[in-house]
């Protein structure tokens, strides 16, 4: 566990965590900038930016000139997924599996996964879940539905089969390769999930049922109600005000995840106000005694 607390932590590497942390770094904050990935990996799938001020080229052109600007300005990125972001004791604290971080502010800047399964909503934290880590060991020689979307969570999946009876696994990628026998790939989607009270099992896009105690997600970016217990959302969105603030004191939000319309320009820009309005808060805000925090 890091002894430390972080003015700002700034969570998603997209580019609305990347303008935020590039704003705090002028601002001279104590920040700390962690995703999956620098940039994020849709950057990389746009085969053309047409709406980005004085740019033209594609996203992998984007990215290259975005990471010559971090390394000129000395903007430093951490990979790490955070599993949870939990208010405690005058700050925030964000999990990384056993690694926990601490920040006086929360930057949340995690981008919006498209594909999503409807129902999976209703059931969050009665068979749903985002965190094999967190919730994998209430599965013990039970039946587990898992979502892989890349093979970064081949690893996660594995992690699963571990504690579980049997894992069936829809993967989103090709040529997915598991060492546990337990493992099961299963070709298709997942259309819904089914269950009175809690989860039963899913039905896939070809009609097929699939008994299960539990379904997890493997992806990078969970709901933010997920992430962050007691925040507001809409829709799916974060619900936020001009300042990009939450109806958490001290937590903000940038880009994708309070919104559309999803373009690069608009989440640079929540970014960048999320940034100074974080700048304003720790300023004004008197009551964060941090010195007592680690006695
Ligand atoms: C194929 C494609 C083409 C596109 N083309 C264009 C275009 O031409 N012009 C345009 O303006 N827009 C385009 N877009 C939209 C654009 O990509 C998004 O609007 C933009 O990436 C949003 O930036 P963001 O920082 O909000 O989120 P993202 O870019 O999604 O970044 C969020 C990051 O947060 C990370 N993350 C999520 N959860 C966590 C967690 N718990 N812990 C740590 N990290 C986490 C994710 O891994 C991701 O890297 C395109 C999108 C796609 C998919």
């Amino acid at each position: 566990m890091e002894n430390k607390v972080y003015d700002v932590a700034v969570i998603g590497g997209g580019i609305a965590g990347y303008t935020a942390a590039l704003a705090l770094k002028n601002f001279k904050k104590d920040f700390l900038w962690v995703g999956v990935t620098p940039f994020g990996e849709k950057l990389f799938k746009a085969e053309r930016v047409k709406n980005f001020p004085s740019f033209t080229g594609n996203g992998v052109e984007l990215a290259a000139l975005l990471e010559r600007q971090m390394v000129v300005e000395e903007v430093p990125f951490t990979r790490a997924k955070i599993d949870g972001v939990y208010a405690a004791g005058g700050c925030f604290m964000l999990t990384c599996g056993k690694e926990v971080f601490h920040a006086r502010s929360v930057i949340l800047a995690t981008g919006v996964e498209t594909e999503t399964v409807e129902s999976a909503s209703e059931y969050l934290g009665r068979g749903v879940s985002y965190c094999a880590v967190c919730d994998g060991s209430l599965y013990k020689n039970k039946t587990i539905v898992c979502e892989v979307s890349s093979k970064n969570y081949e690893e996660e999946a594995e992690y699963l089969a571990g504690i579980a009876k049997k894992v069936y696994a829809f993967c989103k990628y090709k040529n997915a390769q598991f060492r546990a026998e337990n493992i099961q790939t299963v070709e298709g989607s997942i259309a819904q999930i089914v269950g009175e009270g809690r989860v039963s099992g899913v039905v896939t896009k070809s009609g097929n049922k699939i008994e299960a105690d539990g379904v997890f997600f493997l992806k990078d970016a969970a709901p933010p109600a997920v992430l962050v217990g007691g925040l507001e959302t809409k829709e799916g969105h974060v619900k936020v005000a001009r300042d990009m603030s939450t109806n958490l004191a001290g937590l903000f939000a940038a880009g994708d995840v309070t919104g559309r319309p999803y373009q690069y320009v608009k989440a640079a820009g929540e970014g960048l106000v999320a940034a100074y309005s974080v700048h304003k808060f720790l300023v004004h805000e008197k009551s964060f005694a941090t010195q007592n925090l680690f006695p």
